[in-house]
């Protein structure tokens, strides 16, 4: 029998902490009655930096099952879930990480315990019903995920950061020191043997998404710029593009001349001056978000303070 542990991220969600609690140790009570995983299974409650009354209700929960991780600040759910994965460690045969809102099926850790124990190193859970999910939220992820695939960023469809690790892929995951953290696109490309299991997602308890379009634009931009460099290809196509353009045009142009013609017009020479400062721009702002994380990654800050741990 496994040692499992639940790894929870959280930030400020006081509204649904406690009712997420109650379900998860509901939830370990009943595998390890089963013969599922072992009793020393527990739950590790990754507080954000939240600065409601979250970090209260989870430390006044009455269960020797709960053990919660304070960091010091609002690292962000990525670097967050990261801390609670370094803390299980070699404490753990697997561990499954899951939002605290509870949105992920907890029936189907069942199963992932069931692959890992036939071998699986990885369990990806994946979502194949958005339905409860805004209009808004299901056509943002749809674009997000084909256009990272499209890229080249090693995604699975559909998953997000609901899975299971086996101890070893955790142990191998404490050699990524990225500050520019795209989790879940590092386990597929490690190359371990995975399995998926499949659920709808549910709405969300209470409280609201912490990941507002902008934020959610982030992951994306972040995911994209730490598996690929796929956008500065496009600058050089698109150099390359224009440059082709700008010799037809000097053609033309000498054809004109020759004729002994005036070329024509204002727009000819304003329309390019805007068009083409506007790619430029684009281009170096693309060029700076690459900047930007090259700079952030040679400084090779602490990603993120444990504050206390409350066991
Ligand atoms: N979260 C976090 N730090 C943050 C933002 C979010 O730990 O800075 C946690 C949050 O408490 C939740 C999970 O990350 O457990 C996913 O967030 P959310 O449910 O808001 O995202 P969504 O499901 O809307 O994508
Ligand atoms: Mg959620």
């Amino acid at each position: 029998m496994p040692t499992l542990a639940l790894v929870v991220p959280c930030f400020n969600e006081e509204e649904i902490i406690v009712s997420s609690l109650d379900i998860l140790s509901d939830l370990l009570g009943r595998f390890i009655a089963q013969g599922k995983i072992s009793e020393t299974s527990f739950i590790v409650l990754v507080d954000d930096g939240s600065k409601d009354k979250t970090i209260l209700l989870a430390s006044q929960y009455k269960s020797s099952k709960v053990k919660i991780l304070k960091l010091a600040s609002n690292v962000g759910h990525q670097h967050a879930l990261l801390a609670g994965l370094h803390f299980v460690t070699g404490k753990v045969d697997c561990c499954v990480s899951i939002d605290a809102d509870l949105q992920d099926d907890i029936e189907v850790i069942a199963q992932m315990v069931d692959f890992y124990n036939a071998g699986a190193q990885i369990v990806y859970g994946i979502r194949d019903n958005r339905e409860a999910d805004s209009f808004f939220k299901k056509g943002t992820a749809v674009v997000f995920y084909q256009l990272m695939i499209k890229m080249g960023v090693p995604l699975v469809f559909n998953h997000a950061d609901f899975r299971l690790l086996s101890n070893n892929v955790l142990i191998e995951l404490q050699k990524y020191q990225e500050v520019n953290l795209f989790l879940r696109g590092l386990f597929p490309q490690m190359g371990f043997s995975s399995a998926q299991v499949f659920y709808s997602r549910r709405k969300r308890m209470a409280g609201e998404s912490k990941y507002p379009f902008f934020k959610m634009l982030k992951l994306a931009v972040n995911g994209i710029t730490s598996f690929t460099n796929y956008p500065l290809k496009i600058i050089t196509a698109l150099g390359s593009l224009i440059f082709g353009a700008s010799i037809l045009a000097t053609m033309w142009i000498l054809v004109v001349v020759l004729q002994g013609k005036n070329v024509p017009g204002w727009a000819s020479i304003t329309l390019p001056i805007y068009f083409l400062g506007g790619i430029q721009l684009l281009a170096i702002g693309i060029l700076g978000e690459y900047i930007s994380r090259i700079y952030l990654e040679t400084k090779r800050r602490p990603l993120y303070h444990v504050e206390k741990i409350i066991e």
